[in-house]
């Protein structure tokens, strides 16, 4: 999508802080990090959301990710927490499929209202 901004992070047209990377994920530093560490993991396909017609290898290969961000980043002890923001309620504000990966602390639970 040409005005997508995560896509043209994935087409290297945008600078970002790449954590990971391969043929069908990238993963990068969020601008604005909510926790010690805080990755997002993106689908280089454009998919607005979860919604969207993801397939399951594209999952597949987001789960992979994650896995490599998460041993990259020191969290695979103490452990993690992954969000995808999906829609109005959620606070979605990138239209472009993308997985929060956050630790690096103890995380609070106030996901829920
Ligand atoms: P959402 O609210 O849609 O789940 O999350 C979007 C995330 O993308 C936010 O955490 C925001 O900080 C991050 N973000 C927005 N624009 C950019 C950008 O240009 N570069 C990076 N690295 N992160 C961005
Ligand atoms: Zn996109």
């Amino acid at each position: 999508m040409s005005d997508c901004i995560f896509c043209k992070i994935a087409a290297g047209e945008i600078p970002a802080t790449v954590v990971f990377e391969n043929d069908d994920v990238i993963a990068f530093e969020d601008l604005n990090p909510q926790a010690p560490v805080h990755v997002l993991v993106v689908p280089k396909a454009h998919h607005a959301n979860i919604l969207d017609g993801v397939s399951a290898a594209e999952l597949a290969a987001v789960v992979e990710a994650i896995g490599e961000v998460a041993r990259a980043k020191g969290l695979s002890e103490r452990g993690f927490r992954v969000i995808a923001n999906t829609g109005a309620d959620a606070g979605q504000t990138v239209e472009h499929l993308h997985f929060h990966v956050l630790g690096g602390t103890t995380l609070g639970e106030g996901l829920i209202p």
